[in-house]
């Protein structure tokens, strides 16, 4: 019988488990009078037959989503070395509390006097972050980084706007995530790339040259960058900007790297985004949802979106009359629950927590690279912070190129690290393995790694077929991208 099921194709899809007349679940009687639909819908909007909806009864529904879900990886189930994504476990007692009734039930349109406590949890998270990051003060509307970045940017185009100037450039280094040149271009800038140094951090020489000419907004950096190196020169670079100028957007998506030892204020940053999902450990993944507060020196302040969260005696406002505003980012106040989430995760660590939290990211990252190192090439050997950068050039010389090696994880128990990023390491393998892992979870990944690259040595065909033990094996990428069936047709 077990057997059977093993040999079970595949799993098929709702549509094609569906019987016709099969019920889930019947409503109850109707308690109103029917009413003819054409009488109160317009003509074009009715259809003309009922949508090809699966036609199953509960237990078909609960079986078929319990299997698929029992397919995937996460966070619950072991370590997810996703480099720039900080996988980090989400404790419970988060999502207790961002469950609460009174939380769970709240309503946008609440007036003001009926949601002092949502609008003073606000505040206290506000107040946290600028103490992370020894800014005055921060917005938490924006839904994730890249939002946050749109917001930053749109309110250094503000201050530039109030200062009657119309600067053009924006500068990003070559290593850069690439949200960071998308979000310049959607904020109506244009993107000058600067080609890194041999050590993969920040040329300031080239960033000297390039702000000389007076026509620069801002450069947006990542600290560390995203080869988890820190970037040595920043508290320079914001002075030559800062000189001209012009302005330095931090990208905070590393903040794991410094929380509680270094605050981007001191660095001369004048904004920076915070991913509460990676950093503050909020749940995502799956696109979402996640929250990415920008924190702003005081020369943004002017400009941050409404409504702002002021204390006046006691009691919260949302201040919505300033001026010089970008406006609304999102509707309403962000994803709260997420709030509630971070908020819960600063106060269960408190300041000392946190410093541990980003000393035990660079130690992990650190224990997975003297690991690793005798096996997979390192192009940037500068010291890792909380992520490290592999690549498959010893490997390559074999046929296997990081797909394989990333494909071949997945029969070793374990989520692939990031692949091909940043696009200064070709074949890049990036590891991030966060401070929620213990030791023998990363020496069982660190053993895993150094198999594969035996494997590649002895056996690289193996490597090219796999994954062997997963429900469904390689795809063709790119068949799958050129000729993608999004939309499952009754045949
Ligand atoms: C994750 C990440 C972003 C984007 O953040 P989202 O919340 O996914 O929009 C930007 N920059 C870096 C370096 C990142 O790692």
């Amino acid at each position: 019988m077990s057997e059977h099921r093993n040999l079970r194709e595949r799993e098929r899809l709702i549509f094609e488990v569906s019987t016709p007349g099969r019920i889930g679940y019947q409503l109850p009687p109707l308690e109103v009078p029917t009413v003819d639909p054409g009488a109160s819908i317009a003509e074009a909007a009715l259809r003309e037959e009922i949508a090809d909806l699966p036609e199953v009864s509960e237990v078909d529904v609960i079986r078929h989503f319990t299997r698929l879900s029992k397919w995937n990886y996460s966070v619950d189930e072991g370590l997810y070395p996703l480099g720039s994504c900080t996988m980090k476990y989400n404790p419970r007692i988060n999502e207790e509390l961002a469950r609460l009734a009174g939380i769970l039930h709240l309503h946008p349109l609440q007036p003001v006097g009926l949601v002092q406590g949502a609008l003073a949890l606000m505040w206290e998270l506000e107040r946290a972050l600028s103490a992370v990051t020894g800014l005055p003060r921060v917005t938490l509307q924006p839904a994730a980084g890249a939002h946050g970045e749109l917001t930053g940017m749109l309110m250094i185009r503000k201050a530039l706007q109030a200062r009657g100037e119309h600067r053009k450039l924006v500068l990003i280094p070559d290593s850069a995530h690439g949200t960071n040149p998308a979000t310049a271009v959607f904020a109506g800038f244009e993107v000058v790339e600067i080609a890194s140094t041999g050590q993969g951090t920040l040329d300031i020489n080239a960033l000297r040259k390039h702000i000389e000419g007076g026509n620069v907004a801002a450069l947006m950096a990542t600290v560390p960058n995203t080869l988890g190196v820190f970037e040595p020169q920043i508290a320079t670079a914001a002075a030559m900007l800062h000189d001209k100028g012009a302005f330095l957007y931090m990208d905070g998506a590393n903040l794991n790297a410094f929380v509680g030892i270094a605050q981007p204020g001191k660095m001369g940053v004048d904004a920076i985004h915070i991913n509460l999902h990676k950093t503050f450990s909020t749940p995502h993944g799956g696109g979402g949802p996640g929250a990415g507060p920008v924190a702003v020196s005081d020369s943004l302040v002017p400009h941050l979106p409404v409504p702002v969260i002021e204390k006046v005696g006691d009691r919260f406002e949302m201040v919505t009359d300033r001026p010089g505003t970008i406006g609304k980012v999102r509707g309403f106040f962000g994803n709260f629950g997420m709030l509630v989430r971070a908020l819960a995760y600063i106060r269960s660590l408190g300041r000392d927590g946190l410093k541990a939290m980003t000393e035990g990211a660079v130690l992990n990252a650190n224990y997975v690279r003297a690991g690793l190192e005798g096996s997979y090439g390192l192009k940037y050997t500068g010291p890792s912070l909380h992520e490290v950068v592999f690549d498959d050039s010893r490997q390559s010389a074999h046929g296997v190129h990081n797909i394989d090696i990333a494909k071949r994880l997945l029969d070793y128990g374990f989520h692939p690290p990031t692949m091909s990023f940043p696009l200064i390491v070709h074949g890049a393998l990036m590891i991030e393995p966060t401070e929620s892992e213990g030791i023998q979870e990363l020496d069982a990944f660190i053993e895993a790694m150094r198999a594969i690259a035996r494997e590649a040595e002895e056996d690289p065909e193996l490597l090219h077929g796999a994954p062997y033990t997963t429900p469904v094996r390689r795809l063709d990428e790119v068949r799958a991208a050129r000729q993608p069936v999004l939309r499952w047709r009754r045949t």
